[in-house]
Protein backbone atom coordinates (compact mmCIF):
# COMPACT_ATOMS: atom_id res chain seq x y z
CA UNK A 1 0.00 0.00 0.00
CA UNK A 2 2.58 2.17 1.46
CA UNK A 3 4.08 1.94 -2.26
CA UNK A 4 2.10 2.35 -4.10
CA UNK A 5 1.23 5.56 -2.42
CA UNK A 6 4.39 6.79 -2.99
CA UNK A 7 4.41 6.23 -6.74
CA UNK A 8 1.35 7.68 -7.02
CA UNK A 9 2.73 10.56 -5.32
CA UNK A 10 5.77 10.78 -7.19
CA UNK A 11 3.92 10.06 -10.83
CA UNK A 12 1.95 12.85 -9.34
CA UNK A 13 5.07 15.17 -8.96
CA UNK A 14 6.19 14.39 -11.82
CA UNK A 15 3.55 14.81 -13.75
CA UNK A 16 2.81 18.36 -11.84
CA UNK A 17 6.34 19.18 -13.01
CA UNK A 18 6.33 18.25 -16.55
CA UNK A 19 3.11 20.50 -16.61
CA UNK A 20 4.84 23.62 -15.01
CA UNK A 21 7.50 23.28 -17.03
CA UNK A 22 5.48 23.05 -20.49
CA UNK A 23 3.68 25.90 -19.38
CA UNK A 24 6.82 27.89 -18.24
CA UNK A 25 8.41 27.13 -21.74
CA UNK A 26 4.68 28.23 -23.85
CA UNK A 27 4.80 31.26 -21.19
CA UNK A 28 8.50 31.75 -22.16
CA UNK A 29 7.73 31.22 -26.09
CA UNK A 30 4.54 33.60 -25.94
CA UNK A 31 6.67 36.25 -24.15
CA UNK A 32 9.38 36.06 -26.66
CA UNK A 33 7.20 36.47 -29.42
CA UNK A 34 5.84 39.86 -27.88
CA UNK A 35 8.66 42.03 -28.93
CA UNK A 36 8.22 45.31 -30.36
CA UNK A 37 10.47 46.96 -32.78
CA UNK A 38 11.54 50.56 -31.83
CA UNK A 39 11.49 52.92 -34.94
CA UNK A 40 14.15 55.38 -34.83
CA UNK A 41 13.40 58.96 -35.59
CA UNK A 42 14.13 61.84 -33.57
CA UNK A 43 12.03 63.87 -31.44
CA UNK A 44 12.50 67.57 -31.75
CA UNK A 45 11.60 71.11 -30.69
CA UNK A 46 9.66 69.96 -27.27
CA UNK A 47 7.44 67.52 -29.48
CA UNK A 48 7.68 63.40 -29.59
CA UNK A 49 7.75 62.01 -33.18
CA UNK A 50 4.68 59.70 -32.73
CA UNK A 51 4.15 57.18 -35.20
CA UNK A 52 0.74 56.91 -36.33
CA UNK A 53 -1.64 54.71 -38.64
CA UNK A 54 -5.29 56.23 -39.26
CA UNK A 55 -6.50 53.71 -41.52
CA UNK A 56 -6.95 50.18 -40.65
CA UNK A 57 -10.08 47.92 -41.03
CA UNK A 58 -11.25 44.64 -39.15
CA UNK A 59 -13.99 42.17 -38.78
CA UNK A 60 -16.43 44.69 -38.54
CA UNK A 61 -16.37 45.42 -42.50
CA UNK A 62 -14.18 43.99 -44.73
CA UNK A 63 -11.39 43.70 -43.10
CA UNK A 64 -10.02 40.22 -41.99
CA UNK A 65 -8.95 40.26 -38.27
CA UNK A 66 -10.43 40.92 -34.65
CA UNK A 67 -9.74 44.23 -33.59
CA UNK A 68 -7.99 43.25 -30.95
CA UNK A 69 -5.10 41.85 -33.32
CA UNK A 70 -4.56 45.55 -35.12
CA UNK A 71 -3.42 46.96 -31.67
CA UNK A 72 -0.84 44.01 -31.33
CA UNK A 73 0.31 44.36 -34.71
CA UNK A 74 0.95 47.99 -34.59
CA UNK A 75 2.48 47.61 -31.45
CA UNK A 76 4.91 44.74 -32.38
CA UNK A 77 6.10 47.64 -35.47
CA UNK A 78 6.64 50.47 -33.56
CA UNK A 79 3.43 52.38 -33.87
CA UNK A 80 2.36 54.76 -30.87
CA UNK A 81 -1.35 55.56 -32.11
CA UNK A 82 -3.90 53.95 -34.64
CA UNK A 83 -7.56 54.35 -35.63
CA UNK A 84 -9.84 51.79 -36.38
CA UNK A 85 -11.67 53.00 -39.33
CA UNK A 86 -14.01 50.33 -40.19
CA UNK A 87 -16.59 51.63 -43.37
CA UNK A 88 -19.87 52.46 -42.16
CA UNK A 89 -21.87 51.63 -45.78
CA UNK A 90 -20.25 48.59 -45.94
CA UNK A 91 -20.21 45.28 -43.77
CA UNK A 92 -20.08 42.68 -45.48
CA UNK A 93 -19.45 40.38 -42.44
CA UNK A 94 -23.13 41.36 -40.88
CA UNK A 95 -24.66 38.41 -40.45
CA UNK A 96 -21.72 36.90 -38.11
CA UNK A 97 -20.78 39.91 -36.64
CA UNK A 98 -22.84 43.13 -34.83
CA UNK A 99 -23.42 45.94 -36.96
CA UNK A 100 -22.87 48.14 -33.81
CA UNK A 101 -20.19 50.67 -35.22
CA UNK A 102 -19.03 50.94 -31.83
CA UNK A 103 -17.53 47.68 -31.08
CA UNK A 104 -14.06 47.21 -33.10
CA UNK A 105 -13.29 50.31 -30.42
CA UNK A 106 -14.64 49.24 -27.74
CA UNK A 107 -13.03 45.48 -28.05
CA UNK A 108 -10.02 46.54 -29.08
CA UNK A 109 -9.71 49.15 -25.79
CA UNK A 110 -8.34 47.51 -23.18
CA UNK A 111 -5.69 46.02 -24.95
CA UNK A 112 -4.70 49.43 -26.65
CA UNK A 113 -4.19 50.11 -22.77
CA UNK A 114 -2.38 46.92 -22.07
CA UNK A 115 0.03 47.77 -24.87
CA UNK A 116 0.66 51.61 -24.66
CA UNK A 117 -1.08 51.97 -28.03
CA UNK A 118 -3.72 55.19 -28.52
CA UNK A 119 -6.88 53.83 -29.88
CA UNK A 120 -8.47 56.39 -31.94
CA UNK A 121 -12.66 56.13 -32.38
CA UNK A 122 -13.07 56.40 -36.03
CA UNK A 123 -14.88 55.49 -39.22
CA UNK A 124 -14.92 55.25 -43.13
CA UNK A 125 -17.47 57.40 -44.47
CA UNK A 126 -17.90 55.51 -47.63
CA UNK A 127 -19.28 57.06 -50.74
CA UNK A 128 -19.12 57.24 -54.11
CA UNK A 129 -16.85 59.13 -56.24
CA UNK A 130 -17.17 61.97 -56.52
CA UNK A 131 -16.26 62.95 -53.05
CA UNK A 132 -15.12 59.02 -52.69
CA UNK A 133 -14.05 58.34 -49.13
CA UNK A 134 -13.21 60.14 -45.93
CA UNK A 135 -11.79 58.87 -42.40
CA UNK A 136 -13.49 60.68 -39.48
CA UNK A 137 -10.77 60.72 -36.41
CA UNK A 138 -11.67 61.43 -32.55
CA UNK A 139 -15.40 60.46 -32.79
CA UNK A 140 -17.75 60.21 -29.66
CA UNK A 141 -20.68 58.56 -31.79
CA UNK A 142 -20.80 56.97 -35.32
CA UNK A 143 -24.41 55.99 -35.92
CA UNK A 144 -24.85 59.97 -36.57
CA UNK A 145 -22.58 59.75 -39.20
CA UNK A 146 -24.84 57.34 -42.08
CA UNK A 147 -26.72 59.28 -44.11
CA UNK A 148 -26.97 58.70 -47.87
CA UNK A 149 -25.85 62.50 -48.13
CA UNK A 150 -22.01 62.88 -48.29
CA UNK A 151 -22.05 66.89 -46.81
CA UNK A 152 -24.50 65.57 -44.01
CA UNK A 153 -22.16 62.72 -42.60
CA UNK A 154 -19.48 64.94 -43.13
CA UNK A 155 -20.86 67.51 -41.06
CA UNK A 156 -22.34 64.98 -38.48
CA UNK A 157 -18.81 64.36 -37.93
CA UNK A 158 -17.58 67.87 -37.49
CA UNK A 159 -20.43 68.76 -35.50
CA UNK A 160 -18.33 66.08 -33.14
CA UNK A 161 -14.89 68.10 -33.97
CA UNK A 162 -13.65 65.37 -35.72
CA UNK A 163 -10.26 65.42 -37.58
CA UNK A 164 -11.44 64.59 -41.77
CA UNK A 165 -9.35 63.19 -44.02
CA UNK A 166 -9.75 62.63 -48.15
CA UNK A 167 -8.74 59.20 -48.20
CA UNK A 168 -7.24 57.61 -51.73
CA UNK A 169 -7.74 60.28 -53.84
CA UNK A 170 -8.41 58.65 -57.12
CA UNK A 171 -7.92 55.35 -56.52
CA UNK A 172 -10.80 54.57 -58.89
CA UNK A 173 -9.46 56.62 -61.99
CA UNK A 174 -7.22 55.19 -64.18
CA UNK A 175 -3.01 55.28 -63.37
CA UNK A 176 -4.81 56.52 -59.55
CA UNK A 177 -5.29 59.97 -61.09
CA UNK A 178 -6.37 62.30 -58.57
CA UNK A 179 -9.29 65.05 -59.65
CA UNK A 180 -9.98 67.50 -56.97
CA UNK A 181 -14.24 67.16 -57.74
CA UNK A 182 -16.49 70.35 -57.21
CA UNK A 183 -17.50 68.32 -54.02
CA UNK A 184 -13.70 68.01 -52.75
CA UNK A 185 -14.42 72.24 -53.27
CA UNK A 186 -17.82 72.37 -51.18
CA UNK A 187 -16.35 70.33 -48.32
CA UNK A 188 -12.79 72.21 -48.57
CA UNK A 189 -14.14 75.59 -48.41
CA UNK A 190 -16.67 75.08 -45.68
CA UNK A 191 -13.26 73.73 -43.73
CA UNK A 192 -14.57 70.04 -43.55
CA UNK A 193 -11.65 68.55 -44.91
CA UNK A 194 -8.66 68.66 -43.00
CA UNK A 195 -6.44 66.34 -44.49
CA UNK A 196 -5.60 64.02 -47.46
CA UNK A 197 -4.09 60.86 -47.74
CA UNK A 198 -0.78 61.33 -49.72
CA UNK A 199 -0.25 57.73 -49.04
CA UNK A 200 -2.52 54.94 -49.18
CA UNK A 201 -1.07 51.44 -48.81
CA UNK A 202 1.67 50.68 -51.74
CA UNK A 203 0.39 53.99 -53.62
CA UNK A 204 1.78 57.62 -53.63
CA UNK A 205 -0.66 60.36 -54.86
CA UNK A 206 1.58 62.85 -55.66
CA UNK A 207 -1.25 65.42 -56.90
CA UNK A 208 -2.89 64.95 -53.42
CA UNK A 209 0.57 66.10 -51.59
CA UNK A 210 0.89 69.04 -54.07
CA UNK A 211 -2.60 69.97 -52.53
CA UNK A 212 -1.81 69.68 -49.14
CA UNK A 213 0.69 72.20 -49.85
CA UNK A 214 -1.15 74.90 -51.48
CA UNK A 215 -4.17 74.72 -49.41
CA UNK A 216 -2.48 73.66 -45.86
CA UNK A 217 -3.88 70.26 -45.47
CA UNK A 218 -2.12 67.78 -43.50
CA UNK A 219 0.07 65.49 -45.25
CA UNK A 220 -1.11 61.78 -44.25
CA UNK A 221 -0.41 58.70 -44.67
CA UNK A 222 -1.59 54.99 -44.02
CA UNK A 223 -1.70 51.41 -44.46
CA UNK A 224 -5.85 50.87 -45.33
CA UNK A 225 -4.87 47.34 -44.21
CA UNK A 226 -7.52 44.64 -44.42
CA UNK A 227 -5.65 41.70 -44.23
CA UNK A 228 -3.52 40.63 -41.49
CA UNK A 229 -0.66 42.91 -41.48
CA UNK A 230 2.34 40.31 -42.26
CA UNK A 231 0.42 39.38 -45.36
CA UNK A 232 0.70 42.86 -47.00
CA UNK A 233 4.52 43.94 -45.88
CA UNK A 234 7.70 41.33 -45.83
CA UNK A 235 8.88 42.28 -42.58
CA UNK A 236 11.49 39.80 -43.06
CA UNK A 237 12.81 41.77 -46.16
CA UNK A 238 12.85 45.34 -44.28
CA UNK A 239 9.22 46.30 -45.62
CA UNK A 240 6.77 48.21 -43.06
CA UNK A 241 2.76 49.71 -43.60
CA UNK A 242 3.08 53.27 -44.72
CA UNK A 243 2.37 55.78 -41.42
CA UNK A 244 1.72 59.35 -40.65
CA UNK A 245 4.42 60.44 -38.10
CA UNK A 246 2.83 63.25 -36.09
CA UNK A 247 4.89 65.72 -33.97
CA UNK A 248 3.10 66.22 -30.38
CA UNK A 249 3.46 67.38 -27.31
CA UNK A 250 2.38 63.94 -26.26
CA UNK A 251 0.96 60.46 -26.86
CA UNK A 252 -2.88 61.81 -25.70
CA UNK A 253 -5.37 61.66 -27.92
CA UNK A 254 -5.77 65.50 -27.51
CA UNK A 255 -2.25 66.08 -28.34
CA UNK A 256 -2.42 64.16 -31.32
CA UNK A 257 -5.44 65.71 -32.33
CA UNK A 258 -4.23 69.29 -31.58
CA UNK A 259 -0.90 68.66 -33.99
CA UNK A 260 -3.09 67.22 -36.46
CA UNK A 261 -5.22 70.23 -37.01
CA UNK A 262 -1.77 72.22 -36.75
CA UNK A 263 -0.85 70.11 -39.49
CA UNK A 264 2.78 68.86 -37.77
CA UNK A 265 2.84 65.70 -40.03
CA UNK A 266 4.62 63.76 -41.94
CA UNK A 267 4.34 60.46 -43.82
CA UNK A 268 7.14 57.65 -43.36
CA UNK A 269 6.47 55.25 -46.78
CA UNK A 270 9.08 52.95 -47.94
CA UNK A 271 12.95 54.68 -47.52
CA UNK A 272 10.91 57.70 -47.83
CA UNK A 273 9.75 60.97 -45.67
CA UNK A 274 7.10 63.11 -47.39
CA UNK A 275 6.48 66.55 -45.27
CA UNK A 276 7.11 70.23 -44.64
CA UNK A 277 10.79 71.27 -44.95
CA UNK A 278 10.03 72.09 -41.16
CA UNK A 279 9.62 69.27 -40.17
CA UNK A 280 11.62 66.90 -42.39
CA UNK A 281 14.88 69.18 -41.80
CA UNK A 282 15.30 68.88 -37.88
CA UNK A 283 14.04 65.23 -38.42
CA UNK A 284 17.47 64.75 -40.65
CA UNK A 285 19.49 67.48 -38.26
CA UNK A 286 18.95 65.25 -35.02
CA UNK A 287 19.90 62.03 -36.59
CA UNK A 288 23.11 63.12 -38.24
CA UNK A 289 26.39 63.04 -36.10
CA UNK A 290 29.19 64.12 -37.75
CA UNK A 291 33.20 62.95 -36.02
CA UNK A 292 36.08 64.27 -35.67
CA UNK A 293 34.16 67.21 -33.98
CA UNK A 294 37.06 69.71 -35.48
CA UNK A 295 38.00 68.71 -38.62
CA UNK A 296 42.05 69.66 -39.22
CA UNK A 297 42.27 70.76 -43.15
CA UNK A 298 45.64 71.46 -44.94
CA UNK A 299 44.70 73.78 -47.92
CA UNK A 300 45.06 72.00 -50.93
CA UNK A 301 44.53 68.34 -49.34
CA UNK A 302 42.07 65.94 -48.90
CA UNK A 303 40.81 64.55 -44.98
CA UNK A 304 38.11 62.28 -43.83
CA UNK A 305 35.24 62.59 -41.67
CA UNK A 306 32.81 60.00 -40.40
CA UNK A 307 28.89 60.43 -40.43
CA UNK A 308 26.33 58.50 -38.26
CA UNK A 309 22.87 58.34 -39.14
CA UNK A 310 20.56 57.21 -36.28
CA UNK A 311 17.53 57.34 -38.38
CA UNK A 312 15.14 54.65 -39.21
CA UNK A 313 15.96 55.90 -42.91
CA UNK A 314 18.83 55.27 -45.39
CA UNK A 315 19.56 58.74 -46.45
CA UNK A 316 20.38 58.84 -49.90
CA UNK A 317 22.31 62.54 -50.51
CA UNK A 318 23.28 64.26 -53.73
CA UNK A 319 26.12 67.11 -53.60
CA UNK A 320 23.74 70.22 -54.68
CA UNK A 321 25.10 73.53 -56.14
CA UNK A 322 28.91 74.43 -56.02
CA UNK A 323 31.52 73.31 -54.45
CA UNK A 324 32.84 76.17 -51.81
CA UNK A 325 36.38 75.81 -50.47
CA UNK A 326 35.23 72.42 -48.79
CA UNK A 327 33.96 70.00 -51.13
CA UNK A 328 32.30 66.11 -50.17
CA UNK A 329 31.44 63.03 -52.58
CA UNK A 330 29.08 63.43 -55.74
CA UNK A 331 26.96 61.02 -53.96
CA UNK A 332 26.30 59.63 -50.21
CA UNK A 333 24.14 57.10 -48.74
CA UNK A 334 24.13 56.81 -45.06
CA UNK A 335 22.73 53.63 -44.05
CA UNK A 336 20.22 53.49 -41.24
CA UNK A 337 21.69 52.78 -37.50
CA UNK A 338 25.17 53.19 -39.55
CA UNK A 339 28.81 55.30 -39.92
CA UNK A 340 30.43 56.10 -43.34
CA UNK A 341 33.37 57.10 -43.87
CA UNK A 342 33.55 60.08 -46.16
CA UNK A 343 36.80 61.97 -48.07
CA UNK A 344 36.26 65.82 -48.53
CA UNK A 345 38.56 68.16 -49.99
CA UNK A 346 39.93 71.60 -49.24
CA UNK A 347 40.90 74.26 -51.91
CA UNK A 348 44.05 75.50 -51.64
CA UNK A 349 42.81 78.98 -51.60
CA UNK A 350 40.70 78.42 -48.50
CA UNK A 351 39.91 80.92 -46.13
CA UNK A 352 43.12 80.65 -43.24
CA UNK A 353 40.98 82.15 -40.69
CA UNK A 354 37.78 79.74 -41.51
CA UNK A 355 36.63 77.94 -38.41
CA UNK A 356 32.96 76.54 -40.15
CA UNK A 357 32.54 74.93 -43.37
CA UNK A 358 29.72 73.75 -44.72
CA UNK A 359 28.81 70.65 -47.80
CA UNK A 360 25.25 71.13 -49.35
CA UNK A 361 23.51 68.44 -50.29
CA UNK A 362 19.78 67.47 -51.67
CA UNK A 363 18.59 64.65 -49.67
CA UNK A 364 16.75 62.48 -52.36
CA UNK A 365 14.46 60.89 -50.49
CA UNK A 366 12.98 63.82 -47.96
CA UNK A 367 10.15 64.93 -49.95
CA UNK A 368 9.67 68.41 -49.70
CA UNK A 369 6.91 68.60 -52.99
CA UNK A 370 6.92 65.89 -55.47
CA UNK A 371 9.80 64.61 -56.84
CA UNK A 372 12.04 67.44 -54.78
CA UNK A 373 14.17 66.48 -52.27
CA UNK A 374 15.38 68.32 -48.58
CA UNK A 375 17.80 70.77 -49.36
CA UNK A 376 20.54 70.83 -46.36
CA UNK A 377 24.13 71.28 -45.22
CA UNK A 378 26.61 69.12 -43.60
CA UNK A 379 28.03 71.56 -41.37
CA UNK A 380 31.41 71.35 -40.38
CA UNK A 381 33.63 72.82 -37.50
CA UNK A 382 37.06 73.36 -38.91
CA UNK A 383 40.71 74.22 -38.20
CA UNK A 384 42.69 75.32 -41.26
CA UNK A 385 46.29 73.96 -40.84
CA UNK A 386 48.62 75.96 -43.31
ZN1 LIG B 1 -11.66 53.56 -48.69
ZN1 LIG C 1 -10.36 51.85 -46.00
Amino acid sequence: MKNTYTNKTSICIRTGLAVALIMAFTFCANAQKHVRKELQFPDFDNYKTLKCDFHTHTVFSDGRVWPTIRIIEAWKEGLDAIAISDHIEYQPHKDDVSTDYSRPYEIARSTAHTYGITLIKSAELTHGEPPGHFNALFLKEIAPLKKSDYKEAVKAAIDQGAFVFWNHPGWKQPGHKSVWYDEQEILFTNGWTHGIETVNGYTYYPKAHKWCMEKNLAIIGNSDVHLPISMDYDFAKGEHRPMTLVFAKDQSQNSIKEALFARRTAVYWENKLIGNKKFLKPIFKKSIEITPEIISLRPGNDTYIRIHNRCELDFILTANGNAGEVSGPGHITLPAGKTVLARIKCNKDIDKEREKAALPYRVENLLVAPDTGLEVNLELNVKINP
